[in-house]
């Protein structure tokens, strides 16, 4: 059993093994798209969801579920501590089924100002045109603002448990004591802050990821996860009302498969990310750098973050430098790539190497002007998400190497 306080990587090694086939020590994948049963009897039984894995260890479609990627979920919930979890093609396919499985027609979401462009495209443009479902965005420090926003059809406060790009860390107990006074549900997106931050265990009654970043590791699955109560999961699941099993955004088993064998190492790589940020952080903002990283004492939230997260595993991955101008940032990116082989101008995030990307014209670039400025996204803001290849000292001499030729230009 897990040891208290709650640990993610102790639940997840608490976890059944899963073996394969014929005795593998990796599970088998399981492609096929339907199951057979032996008696036809217990169809019905199936579509009525009397039986299915949890219940009987039954299988009917792909689509509704699949053993392979059934386990992936299993193992995700046992991440977050959550009673169930679900995977799915995208994180913004998980984005949207949770949306769209709390909030009917004319229903209202409190967001977070500070979120992933297309989360903030979904909720400020596609939701409202297409569904109805209207959004107020607030700071999500700004507690007496949150509390404004909420109306009478409210059902969800959507947040990011460390903010897209600019790593505000939400105080997830709070924001749960909030959402629930107004029954609402509170969804935390934990993207950037696998291992080291469980918002289930702090309030949160829906956890999402792209499992596409940190918890892949390897840039070559898009794929994402939701974990919550089985309530929740079952709802979405079924087979006449839930937003997965209709709208269809199903993981394909082989990249279940992928994924699950990267899970054993999360923990290991979330530590070596955050201590590689730290160290860096902590030298740039002695160069007089301006450096956004929760690990450093001089973030605003730095307490709270050292107060909500599991200890041993660090303040994650990425930090952002702000170059002052589009140009500086730009040029600083393209000596980091081309000349100091330190990283890659590219989107996306918890890569074994460095990725490098300027928020404002990229992954935020959803925003317009004002909503960017409001969110702190200044034009030469760079988001690093740091890699753990190579050796430390090797990497920060190629950093500070790019920041002399930039200072030198
Ligand atoms: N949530 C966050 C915080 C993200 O950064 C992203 C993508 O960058 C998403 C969700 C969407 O994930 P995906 O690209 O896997 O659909």
């Amino acid at each position: 059993m897990t040891s208290s306080p709650f640990n993610p990587v102790e639940s997840l090694a608490d976890m059944r093994h899963e073996f394969g086939e014929h005795g593998g020590v990796n599970m088998s994948i399981e492609a096929s798209t339907t199951f057979t049963v032996l008696e036809p009897e217990l169809l019905p039984k199936l579509f009525q969801g009397q039986l299915g894995p949890a219940s009987g260890g039954f299988y009917l479609y792909g689509r509704h579920y699949n053993p392979t990627v059934y386990v992936l979920g299993r193992e995700l919930a046992a991440l977050e501590g959550t009673e169930a979890g679900y995977c799915t093609a995208s994180g913004m396919s998980a984005v949207a089924a949770v949306v769209l499985q709390c909030c009917d027609h004319g229903d209202h979401i409190v967001a977070s100002d500070a979120l992933y462009g297309g989360t903030y495209a979904l909720f400020h443009d596609f939701l409202p045109r297409k569904s109805g479902i209207h959004s107020t965005f607030a700071h999500v420090s700004d507690f007496s603002a949150l509390e404004a926003a909420f109306t009478s059809r409210t059902k969800l406060l959507y947040v990011e448990s460390l903010s897209n790009p600019t790593l505000v860390v939400a105080d997830i107990p709070r924001l749960a004591d909030l959402a629930h006074k107004h029954g609402a549900v509170l969804a935390v997106d934990n993207t950037f802050s696998p291992v080291f931050l469980s918002p289930a265990q702090l309030g949160a009654d829906v956890v999402i990821h792209s499992l596409t970043k940190f918890i892949n590791g390897a840039s070559d699955c898009i794929a994402g996860a939701i974990c919550a109560k089985q309530e929740l999961i079952d709802q979405m699941m079924d087979l006449h009302g839930g937003a997965l099993m209709l709208l269809g955004p199903t993981m394909d088993p082989r990249v279940a498969f992928e994924i699950s064998l990267r899970m054993p190492h999360l923990g290991l790589r979330m530590a070596e990310h955050g201590r590689r940020a730290l160290n860096f952080s902590h030298r740039l903002a002695e160069r007089g750098l301006s450096v956004i990283y929760p690990g450093l004492a001089s973030h605003p939230q730095h307490r709270l973050l050292a107060r909500l997260a599991n200890p041993g595993y660090g303040y994650g991955g990425i930090f952002c430098v702000d170059l002052g101008t589009a140009e500086r940032a730009n040029r600083f990116m393209e000596l980091l790539q081309n000349e100091e082989s330190f990283g890659y101008i590219a989107v996306s995030l918890g890569y074994f190497d460095t990725l490098l990307s300027c928020s404002a014209s990229s992954t935020s670039s959803e925003l317009s002007l004002a909503d960017q400025r409001r969110a702190g996204i200044s034009p030469g803001l760079v988001r690093i998400s740091l890699g753990y290849t190579g050796s430390l000292q090797q990497r920060w001499e190629q950093l500070a190497d790019a920041l002399d030729r930039l200072d030198r230009d």
